[in-house]
């Protein structure tokens, strides 16, 4: 068992009392501010690490929820679990994916209206191979087609008070470009089995979600269960080129049909189990970082390029980008910020949590204002967090990054106009409009050293100018999901069930605290649709590392994985059933 530190809360330490009143030396003072602080910062900390004192304060910040088993049950439900586990299920369920697999749903980021694009007809067979292979969900649950392609299905409750349980997945899969066939171990649509993974385009991103709800929906109509609460399945099918076809869809429709946070729970692909500090942990994510992509253009006078000006269109925007380059967002872990959280549930539960980590967030949680709002200054503890690498900084860091670029035509001729785009991906606590503001006052330095006219976000263009404007694709960050938690799951939140199913399904070894997304699923489009969104992939096979390859070559599943996604949902759907709320 890991100890648990967390409830060892450090002392307040003595302070040098009267200092001034008796005017030390310089030398004195700064030789009792190094006892000080060597004390304050080493030998105290250990000290208490040792001696174990009684707890002041011992109200856990991150109480794990018991697993959580359905506790109705029959003989067929009880059978149709033994079968779950079984070589003939594995092998079906297999069958069923690799079937998914080869069937080429790619989302092309040039695609034009459903209808005239032929190459959306792919879904068509999509939906047919489902219908094939899912004949008792198809018989049973109510299937409407939203927008030609996306799938809605609704298996009505006998409760009609009890707010529905919605699943989610997306049909469409990352285009193989022709030029990486070759680089493939197995072709990308071939569904390949190796004995251990199924290989393909979407087995991992996410065919393997979409196929497991599916497979948890089958069997539990096959073992007779019939539910309290109502079950919604809605699959879009534009996910990877930003949903608007799918998800923009279905989400209104939904909204309409139960009303503004109508839905429990939505769980739709996301982040999967993890080891760290020496411990498993299911984070799934409650939050998702916001976006904004800034055009910039450079506006300067043409001319022959014999005899150009100091400086050109070219020239200024590479200024521009170069001080945009070197004025980064600072890490910054907003009280909000999921992964706060989870440095608060590694300090409590991970014997191999960093020390360094836990002074700092013991310093956080003494200090009545929270973090830092302000630019001007720093957040200790997320710029040590954030030494643990780029994927963890930017959990807690506003992304910056110049991402497309153009300008010039021909070699005799100066350029006149000059654009590049600048990427963001905003922190929890920042806002769209935070990050316009930010990188506008980038641009007036560079427009003032140049005497060029800035247009920061008002869409006029004109000669001498730098230009910023916003594409309508930004976002901001997600509202975020609440994660209370409660002994008894049942009572408590869906934070509680889904933690409770999730551990029930991996043991109590496993622990589970809140995550955050760097990137955006279907969800963003559900905000309306229920305040309990969970971007989760329960699936995990601790053998196979790293992501399943999604959105690369080679990628694939582990069965194992894949099988423990289904069982997952099929937990998870009964125990949403018994919750009551
Ligand atoms: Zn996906």
């Amino acid at each position: 068992m890991a100890k648990n530190w967390g409830k060892q809360t450090l002392a307040e330490l003595p302070r040098p009392r009267n200092v001034s009143t008796y005017r030390p030396s310089l030398r004195g003072v700064v030789f009792l501010l190094a006892i000080w602080y060597l004390l304050h910062n080493y030998f105290i900390d250990r000290a208490q690490l040792l001696f174990s004192k009684p707890p002041i304060n011992t109200e856990p910040r991150c109480p794990q929820v018991e697993p959580l088993h359905p506790s109705k049950s029959t003989q067929e439900l009880d059978s149709m679990e033994d079968y779950l586990q079984s070589d003939e299920f594995r092998n079906k369920s297999i069958e069923r994916l690799a079937g998914a697999v080869r069937v080429p749903t790619q989302s092309f980021d040039d695609l034009s209206d459903v209808g005239v694009d032929p190459r959306w007809d792919i879904f068509y067979s999509f939906a047919d191979y489902l219908s094939k292979t899912f004949p008792l969900v198809h018989n049973t649950l109510q299937l409407e087609k939203i927008n030609t392609h996306a799938l809605l299905y609704t298996w009505p409750g006998s409760d009609p008070s009890l707010k529905p349980t919605l699943l989610m997945a997306h049909q469409d899969v990352v285009p193989v470009p022709d030029s990486t066939v070759s680089q493939w171990t197995h072709p990308p649509f071939s569904g390949y089995y190796d004995g251990t993974f199924v290989w393909g385009r979407g087995a991992s991103d996410c065919k393997n979600q979409l196929i497991g709800i599916l497979e948890a929906v089958e069997a539990l109509i096959e073992a007779g269960f019939s539910p309290r609460r109502t079950l919604v399945l809605s699959f879009g099918f534009d996910e990877e080129i930003s949903g608007q076809e799918g998800a923009n869809h279905l989400a209104p429709f939904l909204q309409k049909r139960y009303g503004h946070n109508g839905v429990a729970v939505i769980v739709d692909e996301g982040a999967v189990n993890v080891e760290s500090w020496g411990m498993d942990w299911a984070i799934p994510g409650v939050a998702e970082k916001g976006a904004v992509d800034v055009d910039i253009v450079v506006r300067m006078p043409g001319g022959h390029s014999s005899i150009p000006p100091k400086h050109n269109g070219i020239g200024v925007a590479s200024e521009l980008i170069t001080l945009i380059e070197a004025n980064p967002y600072e890490p910054l872990l907003d009280e909000e910020n999921p992964y706060l959280e989870l440095l608060y549930c590694g300090a409590e539960h991970a014997a191999n949590f960093p020390s360094k980590l836990k002074h700092l967030l013991h310093k956080r949680s003494q200090q009545s204002s929270g973090t830092c709002k302000k630019s001007h200054c720093k957040d200790h503890l997320a710029v040590e967090a954030a030494k643990a690498g780029p994927e963890v900084k930017y959990l807690f860091t506003t992304s910056v990054a110049v991402d497309i670029i153009s300008g010039g035509i021909k070699t005799n001729a100066l350029p006149e106009r000059t654009h590049f785009t600048v990427n963001h991906r905003i922190n929890i606590g920042s806002s769209t409009k935070e990050i316009m503001s930010h990188i506008a006052s980038l641009a007036a330095q560079i427009a003032s050293r140049y005497n060029l006219t800035l247009t920061p976000f008002n869409g006029t263009e004109s000669p001498n100018s730098i230009t910023l404007s916003a594409r309508d694709t930004l976002l901001e960050p997600a509202p975020i999901t609440p994660t209370t938690t409660n002994r008894n799951a049942k009572k408590a939140s869906p934070f509680s069930v889904l933690s409770g199913t999730t551990r029930a399904l991996y043991g109590k070894e496993l622990l589970v605290a809140p995550g955050i997304m760097t990137g955006n699923t279907d969800t963003r489009y559900y905000w309306g649709v229920s305040e309990h969104i969970f971007r989760y992939g329960p699936g995990w096979d601790k053998q196979q590392k790293g992501l399943g390859n999604i959105h690369t070559v080679d990628e694939r599943v582990g069965v194992r994985a894949h099988v423990d996604t289904v069982r997952w949902m099929w937990g998870f759907v009964r125990n949403m059933d018994e919750a009551d709320f």
